[in-house]
C-alpha cells in the first residue's frame, strides 16, 4: 500500500493544550511520602474487613449507580448536606472541569493557588485571569472584583483554605467577591476538615455559589470522589455535561463503608491538626525557615538557601516533599505534607541537617 505523507500529529492539537505543562507529580519512590497532603494513616483492620466485604458484594459485571445514591446520603449526612445539592466526581479535580465546561471562561484566580484552575481552564481555551495575593497570602477583594468585572470573568475560583499558602482568606474579603460578582464563586474546601470553617450555610443565600469538598484529604484519596454543593438550579445544569458512571462500583461501596465510621476519621484528622501545630512551631524557630501558619494538612515553608537543593537532599534521605521554587511569590518555598508524628519528626530532624551543613 502506497504510503500518503501525513501531517505532524501534534500539530493538529489545539495550541492551548500545547502550550500546557502537565501537572507535575513527582513519582520517586520514597520512604517518607509527604507530598500529596495525603492522609498517612491506615485504616483499623476491623474497617479494613467491612471495606472488603463492601466491595466484595459489589456487582461489577453492572455499570455503578449512576447517581451514586448510597454515597451521596452517606456524604450529606457525613457533612449535614442536602442530598438534592449534591454531585460526585471522580475526585474534585473532576468538577473543576465540569463547572468550566458548564460555564466556560474567563476564569479568574488569585496567585498562587491550586494548579488545576488554571491547567483545566487553559485546556479548554479559556481565558485565564489572575490576581496577586498580597504579602500575606490574603485576597485584595477590590482589585480581584474589579478584574472579575473588565474580563467579564464567568467563574471565580477561590480554595478556602488555600493551596499551596494554607491560609483561608479574610471572611470578609470573600463575603463581598460572594456579594458582588457577576460570576459563579467557587468556594473549593479541600482543606475544610483541618480548618473547621465553612460558607456552606450560605448557599442559600447565594444562588452564584459552588461548594467543592473531597474525601482525598481525609484518607480516601485513593477512590477518588470530589463533592459538589450548589443550587438545585447549578446541580441540574452541570448534571447534564457529568459523564454516566462516573463514581465507580469499588469507590462507592468503599467510601460508603468507610463514612459509617466517623470517631475513627474524626480521631485521625484531630491527630493531624495537633500535628500541624507541633509541626508548625518547630518549622517556626528552626534558622534559616520561615514557616507559614496552616489551616489545612500541609505547610508551606521558606527557606533562607536554595530551596530546590534542600527538596534534593531531602529526596536523596527518602523524603518527598513538594518544591514550589520559582521566581515570585514562592520562591524558595516548600511544601510538606502533615504525617505521622514519626515521618514528622525525621523530616524536621533531617531539615535541621540539611540547614546546618549547608
Ligand atoms: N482542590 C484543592 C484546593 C486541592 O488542593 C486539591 C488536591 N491537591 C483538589 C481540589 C483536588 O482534589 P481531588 O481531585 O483529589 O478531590
Amino acid at each position: 500500500m502506497k504510503k500518503t505523507r501525513r501531517k505532524d500529529i501534534a500539530t493538529l492539537i489545539k495550541p492551548q493544550v500545547r502550550r500546557l505543562a502537565a501537572y507535575h507529580i513527582d513519582e520517586t519512590p520514597c520512604r517518607i511520602k509527604l507530598d500529596a497532603m495525603e492522609n498517612p494513616f491506615s485504616l483499623p483492620t476491623v474497617v479494613q474487613r467491612e471495606l472488603a466485604k463492601a466491595v466484595n458484594s459489589a456487582s461489577i459485571n453492572r455499570y455503578p449507580d449512576p447517581s451514586a445514591k448510597k454515597l451521596t446520603q452517606a456524604i450529606a449526612g457525613f457533612w449535614g448536606m442536602k442530598p438534592a445539592n449534591l454531585i460526585l466526581g471522580n475526585g474534585s479535580d473532576e468538577l473543576i472541569q465540569a463547572i468550566l465546561l458548564a460555564f466556560g471562561g474567563p476564569t479568574l484566580i488569585p496567585v498562587p493557588t491550586f494548579a488545576m484552575y488554571e491547567i483545566t481552564s487553559r485546556a479548554l481555551s479559556q481565558t485565564v485571569v489572575t490576581v496577586p495575593l498580597d504579602k500575606n497570602f490574603d485576597l485584595d477583594a477590590d482589585l480581584l472584583l474589579k478584574k472579575a468585572k473588565e474580563s467579564k470573568a464567568k467563574v471565580i475560583f477561590l480554595a478556602c483554605p488555600n493551596n499551596p499558602t494554607g491560609n483561608r482568606f479574610s471572611d470578609k474579603a470573600v463575603r463581598r467577591i460572594l456579594d458582588r460578582a457577576d460570576a459563579a464563586v467557587v468556594l473549593d474546601e479541600a482543606y475544610f476538615s483541618f480548618s473547621g470553617k465553612s460558607y456552606l450555610s450560605l448557599l442559600q443565600n447565594y444562588p452564584n455559589m459552588i461548594v467543592l469538598r473531597t474525601l482525598s484529604k481525609i484518607g480516601l484519596a485513593g477512590l477518588r470522589i470530589g463533592v459538589l454543593a450548589a443550587s438545585p438550579e447549578i446541580v441540574a445544569e452541570l448534571n447534564k455535561i457529568r459523564l454516566p458512571y462516573n463514581i465507580n462500583s469499588l469507590s462507592q461501596a468503599a467510601a460508603v463503608a468507610v463514612l459509617k465510621h466517623r470517631a475513627i476519621i474524626e480521631r485521625q484528622i484531630s491527630l493531624l491538626i495537633s500535628e500541624r501545630e507541633n509541626l508548625y512551631n518547630a518549622l517556626a524557630q528552626m534558622k534559616g525557615v520561615t514557616a507559614y501558619p496552616s489551616e489545612t494538612n500541609f505547610i508551606l515553608f521558606r527557606t533562607a538557601v536554595d530551596a530546590t537543593t534542600v527538596y534534593g537532599k531531602l529526596k536523596k534521605a527518602g523524603i518527598l516533599i513538594k518544591n514550589l521554587n520559582k521566581p515570585g511569590p514562592l520562591k524558595n518555598c516548600l511544601r510538606v505534607t502533615i504525617g505521622t508524628k514519626e515521618e514528622n519528626k525525621e523530616f524536621l530532624k533531617t531539615v535541621r541537617n540539611i540547614l546546618d551543613t549547608d
